[in-house]
């Protein structure tokens, strides 16, 4: 059985000291590549520097929406030739979206993200999209942009219908630790009538804890606790499951292993 967590911030401090020993784990527990989204030019540096020294590792590089405050727009220019230079391991632009729950205004947060789908268009990549309580909002911003390069729709929570959307403009569902919660039950539920065809796993770690390690920083080894979770919900077996998301994985991201 073979792994990919689509969405976890390897790059953050809790992992820095001893980073060998964190990838080592995350391998152990059959969790063999990882999409590492970036959250902006501060760390921009830091993950192409772990997908240039790590196979197992792939980049996404964008504006996550919470980290805006200290970026403009003029630094997507700098997006822009990176994203030139960054060929190989860079497989996606992101993570980039809105976010509901934050202080910084609308209108910054969808200039940005616009100005990221138009690059993503341009660079022939997928999105790697944050869609916190604005899920109804990026479809429109989508459509009306017509972005049809597809992505994950990351962290996915909410109904079946609204993520058969995402499926319909060519999105595959990011699938996490919320459905390890029996309070998460509109998402469970969404989750379980998905078609495994449309579905990849993540942990988001270090955030979004999968039940039962809370207060810890999450792990991208737990990605195992999704993919038993996810086959109790939709009753498929974990190795068919593994199977169908990791050509998921590598097909949306445009991997060729
Ligand atoms: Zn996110
Ligand atoms: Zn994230």
């Amino acid at each position: 059985m073979r792994l990919f967590d689509t969405h976890c911030h390897f790059d953050f401090d809790v992992y820095k000291r001893n980073f060998n020993a964190h990838l080592s784990e995350a391998c152990l527990a059959q969790v063999e590549r990882f999409l590492v989204p970036s959250v902006g030019p501060s760390n921009w540096v830091r993950v192409r520097q772990l997908a240039d020294d790590f196979p197992a590792i792939y980049s996404a590089l964008g504006f996550h929406p919470c980290f805006l405050a200290e970026t403009h727009t003029d630094q997507l220019k700098q997006l822009d030739e990176l994203l030139d230079l960054s060929v190989r391991r860079c497989v996606a632009v992101g993570e980039c979206g809105l976010d509901g729950k934050i202080d910084i205004p609308e209108w910054q947060q969808e200039t940005m993200f616009i100005g990221q789908l138009e690059l993503a268009k341009n660079h022939k990549l997928p999105l790697i999209l944050h869609g916190h309580r604005t899920q109804n909002r990026l479809l429109q911003l989508l459509k009306r942009h017509k972005f049809t390069g597809g992505g994950i729709l990351h962290a996915f929570s909410g109904s079946y219908q609204q993520a058969m959307q995402f499926v319909e403009l060519g999105f595959y569902i990011g699938v996490g630790g919320v459905i390890t919660y029996p309070r998460a039950n509109k998402t469970r539920k969404a989750v379980s009538q998905l078609d495994l065809d449309c579905i990849v796993l993540e942990t988001d770690a270090p955030d979004m804890p999968i039940k039962g390690h809370q207060g810890l920083a999450n792990h991208p080894k737990y990605l195992p606790l999704i993919l038993s979770c996810l086959s109790e919900l939709n009753g498929n077996d974990e190795q068919l499951i593994a199977n169908t998301v990791w050509n998921n994985s590598l097909s949306v991201l445009n991997i060729d292993e």
